[in-house]
This record gives C-alpha cells, sequence and structure tokens, in this order.
C-alpha cells in the first residue's frame, strides 16, 4: 500500500484518524459512494468518519483561528453579483467565483500566517468580465490585429541561403571539447515569468464559439473589426501567420499551399501530390530544389472566389504549396472587410513556391527534392504568434474570474488577479473548454491534461496565496468527496449547509463556520474569506495531516561530498567547501523569521562513509568514519544535524579541513547507494524530512549495495532494446526511493561526470523524490564554476515544501488517470513528493467517466499537502473551472499548444522506457495527424483536399511536434551521450510549459540589432539557418545553454567591443563569459545575458560558436526549423509530411 506506512511504525498520519490512511490509500477503500468512481474522490482523510470530526489533538498547539470574525462583508456592493453565478449554472444559489466588479477587500487579520508578505488587499480591479458569453468580437478583433503585423518576421531578413559556411560536416567533434559542451548542455532552467509588465489587461474572455455548428469559414473573421487598420501587406507572405493565440479565429497563418483556383499560388491542384506524399520522415528534409527565390514570377495569381478566398485563410489554411493566398494578401491593405468578401487582387509577388529560394537545396540528392519549395515566410511562425501575443495580451491583467478563458501564453509577460480561478502560473490546460462526451475527445485526440506548479513563484506584483487557519477544526470539507472549501461550493438552507460543486453532495456547515447568506444567496462574509472568493489560497493543517500525529519537526538539508581522486584533483572539493561556508547563511526561511529553522549535517564519503559531528559545543568537528557499507547506519545522532548558527565555528573548521584530509587520496571507486541510506537513515533518526544534497563524479563500482556496472552501449540506438538505456539497471533505487519518499528524504544529485555514470539508474530516488539533478560533464573549475555555484545556490535557497502528497478532484464527469513528473505514487491517486520545489510541475490528465454539461462545466480542484521549510504542516488548495462543449470547434478555439507540446513531450519521453524510439514517435505523429484531421473534418470550412488547414489555436502544433520528435531524447544526434538523454529525459518530465516551450524552440536573438539605449530585447527570429546574417552576432538560449554565434564578416570594431579582441580569429570559443568591456555593446550583450540567466531555474552554460568552427554544428542542432544531423525533418517537411497524414486520415 502505502509508502508510508511501511517506513512507520505506527500509522502515518495517526491512528485515531482512519482519515490519513485514506491519503494513502486509494479512494476510500471500501466505501462505496453511490455514483462517485471511487478513485477520483478520495480525500486525504479517508473515510470521512475520520475527519469529519477530528479529535483535537491534545496538546494542540494550534492558536484558536484567527480569522474567525470577518469585517462586514463589502460585498453588498457588487451588482454584478447575479449576472456573475448565472454562469455557473447554480441559480440562485450562488457562491461562486466572485463577480467581476466586485471589490475584495480582504482584512489582513484573516492572514495571520502570511510570512512576510502583508496581506496587501487584494483589491481586485473591477474588470468588466463578461460572465455570459463573451462578445466573440473583442476576441476576434484582437486576433486580427494580431494578425497584422505580419511582416515582422521577416524582419529579419535572412541571408541568402545557403550561407557560405561550411558545409557540416556530418559529424560532430568528438573532442574533448565538443563533449563537455554537449553535455553540460543540459542544465535545465526555469520558467520564466519575467516579471509581469506593469499594465496588464484583462484577458479578453474568450470568445464563445461564434460559430457553432456552422462551418467555420468565413464568417469568423474579423468582419466585425472595425477599424482595424490592417498592416501593410509587407511581403506578400506573411499574411497569414499571425493571429493571436487564444481562442478566437484567427487568421490563418499560413497561406498554405491553397488549393488550386482560389488562392493564388498554390500549385494547381493538380499537383497535390507533392505535399501528399512527402518522402518519408526521414527522407523529408531533403532541401527542395527550387527555383531560385524570385519573388516575383509564379503562376499567375489564381482569380480569386469571392468568398471562399479569405476564410479560409482564417482557419489557418495553408494550401498545398504555400503561397500567399492573394485574398488574404489583398485585404488586409485597406480593407476592413474580408469575411467573406473577397479581398482585392493578390499582390503578385512570390506566388510561386518554386520561386523561393531553397537553401537547402544542394544537400539534397536529386531524387529526394520535392517539386516545389513551400515559402518559409508563409507557414505558421512561432515567433509571429509570440509578438501577437504579447501585444495583445500583455498590457492587460489577466483576471480569472471567468470559466475556461484562456491565459496569455507564457513567453507573454502579463500580471494575474485572482478572482475565483488558479493563475495560470498554477495551472495551465491543454484545453479551457473540454468536449462533454468521451466520444467527442476520442474523436478529436486533443488530450484533456493540466500542467500544474503548485508552488510556482509568483512575481512581486502579485499576491501570495493566503493562509487560512481555521483552528482545531481544520479546513472546511465535502463530507463524501472530501474536496476543501472553494469558491464553486453552493450555500443552501440559509447557509446551514452546502452542496458539494465535485460531487453534489450536501453537507452541514460546522457551527464555527456558519455564516448568514445575502439576497443574492451568498455568503455575507464571501470577500473576507480566501477559500470562498480566491482561486489559491492555503489552509493551515491540523495535526490529523502530520504523520503520526505529530506535528513535524523542521526539515534538515544533509551535504554529503564525494572525495575520491576525481573530486579531489578537479578542485570540486575544496570549491564546494568553500561556497558552503557563506551560502548556509542563506538556507530557506518562514517569512520574517530571522533564521532558517533548517538543520544542517555533513558526510563525505569515496568507498566508505565519513560522518562530523559539529556539535556546537565541540573544538574541533570529529569524523566517524562507517566502512561497512553494506548495512548503513548512522554512528551518532547528536551532533550530526545541527543549528548553522550555533555550530558555526564547528562547521567552518570543517569545511576548512575537507580539502586538506583528502587532499593525497588515491581512491578513485565510489560507493552510491549507501550514500542516500546514511542521509535516509540520519533524517529517520531525527525524525524530520529534508534533502539530501549529492556531490557526485563516478559510476558506483565499489562493492556494495546499488553497485552498477558500465552497460552503456550505443548500438542499442533504434533497436527495440534501446529502451533499456533508460530504465534503470536494477531495481535496488526503485525501492531506495520508495522509503525516501516515505521519509520525506528528497535527493538532489549534482553529477560530475568524465564518463558514462548511468544517470538513467543513479537519477532513480532524485526522480522518485521530487528531486533535481545537475550534471557538469567534464567539470572544470575555470569554466564551470560559475554555473555550478549558481546552480547550487539557487537550488539551497529556493521555496520548497516536504513531505507532499498532492491530490487533484474533479467535478463528476472527467477524473484524473495519468500523471507525469518527479514523484511516487503507491496508489492511482495521490502524488507522494519528499520534496517539491517552485520550479517542478506535474502533469496530469483527465479522462472522462461521465458526461459533462456545459452549463456546469468542469471543475479541477488540486490540494498539496506539504510541511514549510519552518515545519508547518499546509495545505495548498488551486481550483480552477472549465466549459464544456458539444461543438468540436470549441474545443478546437480554446486550446492551449504549448501546454498540449508539453504534455506530449512528457507522454512521449515517458513512452522510450517502454517502447521502441520509433513507435513512440509515430505514435506522437498519428495522434496528432488525427488532432488535426478531426479539426479539418469537422470545423473547417470546405475547401480542396489538397488545402492544409490548422485551427488557429493549433497553427504551431506541426513545428513544435517536430521539435520534440527530433529532441535528443527520441532522435539522438551522434554526438548525445546516453547519459545526456537520460539526464534531458528526466529534466523534461518535470518541465514547466514556459520551460518545454524555450527548450524545444529555442530563442534566437540578433545581438547586433538591439538598441543600447533601451531595457528590450531584440526582436527574436526564427530558428533556421537562413535567418542568420554573416555580418551579425546572435544569441540562441533554450533554458539550458546560451549560444553566442559570431558572423564571419562581422565588423571588427563590434567584435571588440564584444570580446575585447581585434579579429574574428582571435576570438576564443572556450570563454564561458562574455568580458567585463566598458562599451555600450558589450553591457547591453551582458545585461542580456544577466536577464536571461535570472529568467531560467538553472544557469546556463554559455557557449562562444564562431561561423565556420567546428563547434557550430553543436549550434546548428538548435536550429530547430533546419533539418538536424540526426535525420530530422526540416519544417518545411514536416509540414508537409503532416498534410499528407491528415489527408490520408481523411480519405
Ligand atoms: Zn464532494
Amino acid at each position: 500500500m502505502s509508502v508510508n506506512q511501511q517506513a512507520h511504525t505506527g500509522p502515518p498520519y495517526g491512528q485515531p484518524q482512519p482519515g490519513y490512511q485514506g491519503y494513502q490509500q486509494p479512494a476510500y477503500g471500501g466505501q462505496p459512494l453511490p455514483g462517485v468512481p471511487q478513485s477520483q474522490y478520495g480525500a486525504y482523510n479517508g473515510p470521512m468518519p475520520g475527519y469529519q470530526q477530528p479529535v483535537p489533538p491534545q496538546g494542540s498547539l494550534r492558536a484558536p483561528p484567527t480569522s474567525g470574525a470577518p469585517p462586514p462583508a463589502t460585498g453588498a456592493s457588487l451588482p454584478s453579483g447575479h449576472l456573475a453565478y448565472s454562469q455557473f449554472g447554480h441559480g440562485d444559489v450562488q457562491n461562486g467565483i466572485p463577480a467581476s466588479a466586485a471589490p475584495m477587500q480582504r482584512p489582513p487579520a484573516s492572514q495571520p500566517f502570511l510570512p512576510g508578505s502583508a496581506p496587501t488587499p487584494v483589491s481586485q480591479t473591477s474588470t468588466f468580465q463578461q460572465y455570459g458569453p463573451p462578445p466573440a468580437s473583442v476576441q476576434q478583433l484582437s486576433n486580427h490585429m494580431a494578425g497584422m503585423t505580419i511582416g515582422s518576421t521577416t524582419a529579419s531578413a535572412p541571408p541568402p541561403a545557403g550561407l557560405g559556411y561550411g558545409p557540416p560536416t556530418s559529424v560532430p567533434p568528438v573532442s574533448g571539447s565538443f563533449s563537455a559542451t554537449g553535455s553540460g548542455l543540459y542544465t535545465p532552467y526555469t520558467a520564466s515569468q519575467g516579471p509581469p509588465p506593469t499594465s496588464v489587461s484583462q484577458g479578453l474572455p474568450l470568445a464563445q464559439p461564434p460559430f457553432l455548428g456552422q462551418p467555420i469559414s468565413t464568417q469568423r473573421l474579423p468582419t466585425q473589426v472595425p477599424g482595424f487598420a490592417p498592416p501593410p501587406s509587407s511581403t506578400g507572405i506573411g499574411p497569414s501567420s499571425y493571429s493571436p493565440a487564444t481562442g478566437a479565429p484567427r487568421p490563418p497563418t499560413m497561406p498554405g499551399p491553397p488549393l488550386s483556383g482560389q488562392t493564388v499560388a498554390g500549385p494547381p491542384t493538380s499537383q497535390p501530390n507533392h505535399i501528399s506524399s512527402p518522402p518519408p520522415p526521414s527522407t523529408m528534409s531533403g532541401p527542395h530544389p527550387g527555383p531560385p527565390m524570385s519573388g516575383l514570377h509564379g503562376p499567375p495569381p489564381p482569380t480569386h472566389p469571392p468568398q471562399p478566398g479569405y476564410q479560409m485563410q482564417q482557419n489557418g489554411s495553408f494550401g498545398q504549396v504555400r503561397g500567399p493566398q492573394p485574398n488574404y494578401g489583398g485585404a488586409y491593405p485597406g480593407t476592413p472587410n474580408y469575411g467573406s468578401q473577397p479581398g482585392p487582387p493578390p499582390p503578385p509577388k512570390r506566388l510561386d513556391p518554386d520561386s523561393i529560394p531553397s537553401p537547402q537545396l544542394n544537400e539534397l540528392p536529386p531524387q529526394q527534392k520535392p517539386r516545389h519549395r513551400i515559402d518559409p515566410d508563409a507557414i505558421p511562425s512561432p515567433i509571429q504568434v509570440i509578438e501577437d501575443d504579447r501585444s495583445n495580451r500583455g498590457s492587460e491583467p489577466f483576471v480569472t474570474g471567468v470559466r475556461g478563458q484562456v491565459p496569455p501564453l507564457v513567453t507573454t509577460n502579463f500580471l494575474v488577479k485572482d478572482q475565483g480561478n488558479a493563475s495560470p502560473r498554477y495551472i495551465r490546460c491543454t484545453s479551457y473548454n473540454i468536449p462533454c462526451t468521451s466520444d467527442m475527445a476520442k474523436q478529436s485526440q486533443v488530450p484533456l491534461a493540466a500542467v500544474i506548479k503548485p508552488l510556482a513563484t509568483l512575481p512581486p506584483e502579485e499576491t501570495l496565496p493566503y493562509l487560512v487557519d481555521h483552528g482545531e477544526s481544520g479546513p472546511v470539507r465535502c463530507n463524501r468527496c472530501k474536496a476543501y472549501m472553494c469558491p464553486f461550493m453552493q450555500f443552501i438552507e440559509g447557509g446551514r449547509r452546502f452542496q458539494c460543486c465535485f460531487c453534489s453532495c450536501v453537507t452541514e456547515v460546522p457551527p464555527h463556520y456558519f455564516q448568514h447568506l445575502d439576497h443574492t444567496g451568498k455568503r455575507v462574509d464571501f470577500y473576507d474569506r480566501p477559500e470562498l472568493s480566491l482561486g489559491s489560497y492555503e489552509f493551515l493543517a491540523t495535526v490529523d495531516y502530520c504523520k503520526n500525529n505529530k506535528f513535524p519537526s523542521p526539515p534538515a538539508f544533509i551535504f554529503m561530498i564525494d572525495v575520491s581522486y576525481n573530486a579531489v584533483k578537479s578542485g570540486l572539493v575544496r570549491l564546494i567547501c568553500e561556497e558552503l561556508k557563506s551560502l548556509l547563511d542563506y538556507l530557506p526561511r518562514e517569512g520574517n523569521m530571522e533564521e532558517s529553522a533548517i538543520r544542517v549535517g555533513f558526510v563525505t564519503y569515496n568507498k566508505v562513509l565519513h560522518f562530523y559531528n559539529v556539535k556546537s559545543s565541540l573544538a574541533q568537528p570529529q569524523m566517524m568514519v562507517v566502512s561497512d557499507v553494506a548495512d548503513m547506519f548512522v554512528p551518532l545522532l547528536d551532533g550530526f544535524l545541527v543549528n548553522v548558527n550555533e555550530s558555526r565555528t564547528v562547521i567552518a573548521s570543517l569545511l576548512d579541513q575537507i580539502p586538506e584530509m583528502f587532499a593525497d587520496t588515491r581512491e578513485t571507486e565510489t560507493v552510491f547507494a549507501p550514500v542516500i541510506q546514511a542521509g535516509l537513515e540520519a533524517l529517520k533518526a531525527a525524525e524530520c524530512a529534508g534533502k539530501l544534497f549529492i556531490f557526485h563524479t563516478s559510476l558506483p563500482i565499489a562493492e556494495a549495495p546499488g553497485k552498477l556496472k558500465n552497460r552503456d552501449d550505443k548500438k542499442l540506438i533504434n533497436t527495440d532494446k534501446e529502451k533499456t538505456l533508460f530504465q534503470p539497471q536494477t531495481s535496488f533505487y526503485n525501492n531506495l526511493a520508495k522509503d525516501c519518499v516515505a521519509q520525506g528524504c528528497c535527493v538532489d544529485l549534482f553529477l560530475f561526470p568524465n564518463q558514462y555514470l548511468d544517470v538513467a539508474t543513479l537519477g532513480v530516488v532524485t526522480y522518485q523524490t521530487g528531486g533535481s539533478i545537475y550534471k557538469y560533464a567534464y567539470f572544470q573549475l575555470e569554466t564551470d564554476q560559475d554555473r555550478f555555484l549558481n546552480d547550487l545556490r539557487r537550488d539551497v535557497q529556493k521555496e520548497v515544501g516536504f513531505d507532499a502528497v498532492m491530490r487533484v478532484r474533479t467535478s463528476t464527469g472527467i477524473r484524473a488517470t495519468d500523471f507525469f513528473g518527479a514523484f511516487y505514487m503507491s496508489n492511482t491517486t495521490d502524488v507522494e513528493m519528499a520534496g517539491l520545489d517552485c520550479d517542478k510541475t506535474i502533469t496530469v490528465e483527465f479522462k472522462h467517466d461521465d458526461k459533462l454539461s456545459e452549463d456546469s462545466g468542469a471543475l479541477l480542484q488540486c490540494a498539496l499537502l506539504y510541511t514549510s521549510c519552518a515545519g508547518q504542516r499546509r495545505l495548498r488548495i488551486h481550483n480552477l473551472s472549465l466549459n464544456c462543449c458539444t461543438q468540436l470547434a470549441d474545443l478546437y478555439r480554446n486550446c492551449e499548444t504549448d501546454t498540449l507540446i508539453n504534455y506530449l513531450a512528457k507522454y512521449a519521453y515517458r513512452g522510450v522506457l517502454g517502447s521502441p524510439v520509433k513507435t513512440v514517435r509515430d505514435a506522437l505523429i498519428n495522434q496528432c495527424a488525427q488532432i488535426l484531421a478531426c479539426y479539418r473534418k469537422n470545423c473547417a470550412s470546405p475547401s480542396s483536399a489538397g488545402q492544409l488547414i490548422l485551427p488557429e489555436c493549433m497553427k504551431l502544433l506541426p513545428v513544435y511536434l517536430n521539435c520534440v520528435l527530433k529532441s535528443d531524447v527520441l532522435q539522438p544526434g551522434p554526438e548525445v551521450t546516453t547519459d545526456d538523454r537520460a539526464y534531458i529525459r528526466q529534466l523534461v518530465t518535470s518541465m514547466d510549459v514556459a520551460e518545454t516551450n524555450v527548450f524545444f524552440y529555442p530563442r534566437l536573438l540578433p545581438l547586433t540589432k538591439a538598441d543600447v539605449d533601451s531595457d528590450s530585447l531584440p526582436a527574436a527570429i526564427r530558428n533556421s539557418e537562413e535567418r542568420l546574417s554573416k555580418g551579425d552576432i546572435y544569441l540562441l538560449e533554450n533554458g539550458l545553454n546560451i549560444f553566442v554565434w559570431v558572423g564571419v564578416n562581422v565588423q571588427q570594431g563590434l567584435i571588440q567591443n564584444l570580446f575585447g579582441v581585434s579579429s574574428f580569429s582571435q576570438i576564443s570559443n572556450a570563454l564561458s563569459t562574455l568580458p567585463v568591456l566598458e562599451n555600450p555593446f558589450s553591457k547591453k550583450v551582458r545585461s542580456i545575458v544577466d536577464m536571461l540567466q535570472v529568467q531560467r531555474s538553472r544557469y546556463m552554460k554559455l557557449i562562444i560558436v564562431k561561423q565556420e568552427d567546428k563547434l557550430e554544428m553543436l549550434f546548428k542542432h538548435f536550429l530547430v526549423e533546419d533539418k538536424s544531423l540526426s535525420g530530422g525533418a526540416s519544417y518545411v517537411d514536416f509540414l508537409c509530411h503532416m498534410h499528407k497524414e491528415i489527408r490520408q486520415l481523411l480519405s
């Protein structure tokens, strides 16, 4: 059963409370809940009886509830109240989300525990939120506008195709430097929720599906958008691309190859073959031979049919080969009325696919060359979509009062105002409008998933979740499903009872929680209670939620340092010890506490373990050696875990002595599992949770439990046995992980390998305990210490919860069925994490188990029980309400591709553990083809089969999916090591949406275009070699690495300013940082690098790449729109392939 139970002698969370066990046990065991799927509603506390009448622990430390007497509600002034609720279908009884306009002033009194963050009253600005179906026109308008900015992609004019640089030798450099880089690369990062713009706007209400049932076509567009000024139709290409991200229909991104007649440039329908029969994926990437570009010739534009022209594009239709669609282009210039109207004559440019330059031509074998070259500018551009969303949605706050609202993209800076639903910083969904039936969901193949980051860091402008203390009685919960009180519960019978929004069960309101209802049926203390009016908040947990019915002790951090030969010789041991001397003063603290409650301990090891007694009363630290690693125990209890301030002198002395003690070591072998066991035993003895920071260098081959052998074998790649490379070589670590989770022992691993050390196996415990892995291959003090120290500092200081259990409850009709992330599960519903930090996400997939209704929508409630860094037991609750639809078009209009990619990548990366990589890749392609084919079949306006039509919200699905397919896990290049792949696989599994977004589609910035006088970043460009100019310098970042690419023709002055050398040839690519030079360009570039480093959760490795230098091969690997050396398709080719797949499905 549950891990916890095994670990403890007594029933985990207290015997008296059967409740707790329940939380470990799936769904209430035997309590059959009528109509309620068991697994779905298990509560943290199992059987309700246990919970319902929690027996106040004797000697409970808890103070009386402070929030008892809420100030008079100001709510009366909310006129919009009724309206607001109507949408939730609660009828008169309302307790839904606060009406948007209602100002919510929360008395500080109710948030006794909020550390530091003075509960600033959340005065919610009254944004007008339309509860009713929001006017579609608004959205459309914005979309439109977005659409207009098309030209931007082209801003950085692509250099002539086929830049002269040296043809990539197909073999990556094998040199040490290379590999070092390679592995180093992978340091994960975090997301970037940069500082929100000061002014944020309220998210545009999702447009209600304008066209239910109707063919999507024409009408949706911007007809309603008066006044929008069309952007100049610049290159003719762009028209399409662009539209805003959210749900509303946007103009088609790319003028796809239109089918014959309608669009202009497309190849004649008669030649559909071209697209439909692209070369097999692996070969597709070939260049297309087209005649070099000329923009103007090409087949004469077809006559545009009046209607279809524009409309089709709206859906994001792509014709077969793309040419700009005539209508589209025409319409923009000046004509507000596109819609169904035929636009002005199409611009004559670039219509012919054949006329577009094809950079890769020469690379392709003749037989593979497609007949037509698709204009890369005409296919959906990630850059354009990102820019459009920024300009449309970055200026106003995203207010969460409206159900089913699609948030701005993760790449947009925006502020969030919580008005009843969790911020997108905590939860993002693949779709905010989910199909009412399982059949619809299956038909669409769109996965229903939420990416949850329960402890996400918020920008300073946003309010941390309020901490609510209900005293000894604990949080109010539904009697049946155990859902926690939230804004969607409906109070009835004058406030004496409430009906659960998840399972409909009616529960008595405990006397201490009773409050009268106002004339709208809302409690008069509605705005005074975070749990009634906000999407996210915390409850102080009672002792019932604690292991063994005891409040937890503060956690401990144990630093465990490998002191074998390599670690000492590289200077690593000395570096770590020096750093710890100061870092220990920055351990996480709760709120305004003066010092951290976390205790620390130290262990060093090679083939044996050395424990240190650093008790404050000692003059010198004492070492105790344990050489019997087969049966690990901790040789001392008193003096091992200490308070930093009390033992400061002894600790400093120890850290000074360690490097000296092992300076002459000749021991090269290490153990590993016993190290974790030692840390685990120490925490058990201290009866606390905690984290182990293990600094390790090699494959543990010394005789000991968990001993490993080198089983790396690259010959397994592309065979049925490839999956074994991702699997642990022994189950020993799985069992150890289970024990660690039971104790709340989280393991963070810092690896410094010079060769294979089996990350797939060593990482098991880290992964299952919610820890982090950092890898610094070929660690060299000079080049890697900054990166390592920055990572270590952040890792030690970041917010983290311990001994965590998360459960996601859902309203009737759907339930959480699958989970992805770094955690352990002992049953089907509870996600257990020994530690959960602010950067970790859990992706949860949902499936139908009944019908949903459009009226009531669907609700999610994520409850995380954890111990804070000061040892306080808390529950963090996040609620989210979604819309439900009976029309597929509504689903497609409210999807979020970035989140979809996050889910698909995690799904695929888990898949490689059990299936051949090719099978996983094929399944991904197939699923996406089905998603797009379903849209085409059921939502798009009728058009020729030769035309590729993508839903606006998913127009980037092909390009992003291709990036996932080409990633090192699914299609490794020759230089990628087995450890790199295992490492990346684990990293991605915990990434949030912003992280996966930039990881799979890196950000590429032209540094030479940066405005040295402003704080802004230069506009990003697409990840393709043809976008690079020999005369410029670029920066590429993916969350793990930053590349600075220098073209061969960059002006000498720029080189001097940035690198301090006089010529291109003198630039050293061994630099790991940019020199500090006193000139505006140097300052600007360094400030950009610094800004990016701050945005990510890991310190990115800086790599200087000179054009035509051998390192360029590595850099090109990240130009993800191009064909990759490992056989990955180019974007254009992949799009053709997807089109073919879709056509096959439709035929
Ligand atoms: Zn319930």
